[in-house]
């Protein structure tokens, strides 16, 4: 089996996505030098398959002789993670193809255009990404999807596994929002209740899975999962409430981001059976290397209990009356006027049903 390492060519990128883990980070293109180490850092430790990941590193103008390099350097498997945009231009997969990459890791978070396009920030993007995986297809490349899991991608899911597995992706990995950058500073209209979110996750798991389509998810602690708990990806770990202690599963357990757990306390997970990984796709499962850098955590806005929280989202801002409102001039309504409009409920019998 072909192992991967990440290489990341720095923070740039095109696209100013709601959930963005890196916004805040001071944009930076790493030195050639700094690539060049990870390459070879990435070789020397048995490594075969190499990913290029950003930022957007398809923007980088150094890209395509990365590429030959990583080649030359032995790579078997040759994979960019990118949102499309910049790879939709006439010929550039081609020529990278050419050069030596052998799979497309797209980033796509809705089945339709005006839903990927809200969520990246960027009028088009979904088009675009079309043209790359048609590109990508044409030069025979395997392409592969993230979807980032936030409070308004969940509903969309269901007609997602459907078009993954029509355009010929070869595998898809949900991942869960990480409470960082542009996800931690509006978390409310981000970061989704997990107890809400996935189960919407798993039946597009399921759906994915009768279509033949490999399909995992990161970042999700293993006792919400249910049976798809197997297809859970390693790596990204984040943190654990006090009845994890107890949990067979930790070990194997991506856990709660520290943040979550903050805000809402850990009442949706429970300590559970020892989970174990589903190897059938071991090489897919291998091509998600997952996210760059990570923004350094922020504050959490702390609700008054973690139990209101659950019902609450917070205010921001003071709400103010409308402009016009103005007092009722009618009397106050009590339960003598619901006795004249509907005398049946208060009188005599009640009025036998007809057969
Ligand atoms: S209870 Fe177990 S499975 Fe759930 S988050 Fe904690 S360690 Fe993970």
């Amino acid at each position: 089996m072909v192992r991967r390492s990440a290489v990341s060519l720095g923070r740039t990128c095109d696209s100013g996505c709601v959930f963005c883990a890196q916004r805040g980070l001071e944009p930076k293109t790493a030195e050639d030098s700094e690539v060049r180490r990870q390459l070879e850092e990435g070789r020397a430790a048995g490594t075969d398959g190499v990913t290029f990941v950003g930022g957007e590193p398809a923007i980088d103008e150094r890209f395509e002789a990365l590429v030959t390099r990583a080649r030359e350097l032995g790579f078997v498997r040759i994979g960019v993670q990118t949102n499309g945009w910049e790879l939709a231009e006439p010929r550039r997969v081609e020529a990278l193809a050419h050069a030596g990459l052998t799979d497309v890791h797209l980033s796509i978070h809705g089945a339709e255009a005006r839903v990927h396009d809200w969520h990246v920030g960027r009028a088009g993007a979904f088009d675009a990404a079309m043209r790359t995986w048609s590109a990508a297809r044409a030069a025979g490349l395997e392409i592969v999807v993230a979807t980032v899991l936030t409070r308004s991608t969940f509903r969309g899911l269901a007609p997602m596994p459907r078009m993954l597995a029509s355009r010929g992706a070869a595998g898809w990995c949900i991942e869960v929002a990480r409470w960082r950058g542009a996800a931690a500073t509006a978390s409310d209209r981000v970061v989704p209740r997990l107890a809400l979110a996935l189960p919407f996750a798993l039946h597009a798991i399921d759906a994915a899975e009768a279509l033949g389509l490999p399909a995992f998810v990161r970042g999700a602690p293993s006792c919400l999962l249910g049976p798809w708990a197997s297809r859970a990806l390693a790596g990204d770990t984040r943190d654990y409430g006090a009845t994890c202690h107890a949990c067979a599963s930790r070990t194997a357990c991506a856990g709660v981001d520290a943040e979550y757990l903050a805000r809402f306390g850990d009442g949706e997970i429970a300590a559970c059976a020892l989970v174990t990984r589903d190897e059938r796709y071991a090489e897919v499962r291998a091509m998600f290397v997952g996210l760059g850098e990570l923004a350094p955590p922020s504050p959490v806005i702390v609700a008054p209990s973690p139990q209101r929280a659950r019902v609450a989202l917070p205010l921001l801002g003071k709400p103010a009356p409308g402009k016009g409102e103005v007092a009722a001039s009618s009397p106050k309504q009590t339960g003598d006027a619901l006795r004249a409009i509907f005398p049946g409920l208060f009188e005599g019998e009640p009025t036998p049903r007809k057969p």
